[in-house]
């Protein structure tokens, strides 16, 4: 690979990224390809698989045992295919709702839908069996987030435990 600055070749190395391109502050990777070019210090990320690694990144908020986060649930919405109106318009609330669910944090969604919105996920990608991860949901919000990693491996990205 040539260095899109100054045309000079680029040298590959793994390396570990915060993701947070992916609208999540707590996503990292691990394995990700960086490309460094030395005469002129341009650096360029590759990241493979990225459809299969959302894939993996909704899996593990729809898992959750803690209550999602405005940005988990838009995180999921997007991984659906929703526009925000579409989502609306979907499930019956207003446009406003649905915002102040991804972006207040005082602002909950309620249980019952949050429960539906990981069912849709998990079933996305096959029939849904997974009926004791949803049943072990707390109620109460996290005060903090967990940090979430994921890595490459021989047949694809997965979770890690952090
Ligand atoms: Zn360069």
């Amino acid at each position: 690979m040539k260095c899109a600055n100054c045309a000079h070749v680029m040298t590959k190395s793994l390396t570990r990224h915060h993701y947070k391109e992916c609208g999540l502050n707590n996503v990292y990777l691990d394995g990700v390809v960086m490309w460094k070019c030395r005469a002129c210090d341009e650096s360029e990320l590759e990241i493979q698989d990225n459809e299969v690694l959302h894939q993996v990144i909704a899996k593990a908020i729809a898992e959750k045992k803690s209550r999602l986060k405005p940005e988990e649930i838009r995180f999921l919405r997007v991984h659906l295919g929703f526009s925000g109106v579409d989502f609306a318009k979907t499930i019956s609330v207003k446009l406003e709702t649905v915002s102040r669910w991804e972006n207040d944090p005082e602002h909950e969604m309620n249980l019952s839908n949050e429960k539906f919105l990981r069912m849709l996920v998990l079933a996305k990608m096959k029939p849904f069996t997974d009926y004791e991860t949803l049943q072990n949901v707390t109620k109460k919000s996290p005060k903090s987030t967990a940090r979430m990693n994921f890595a490459t491996t021989k047949t694809g990205w997965e979770s890690r435990a952090a």
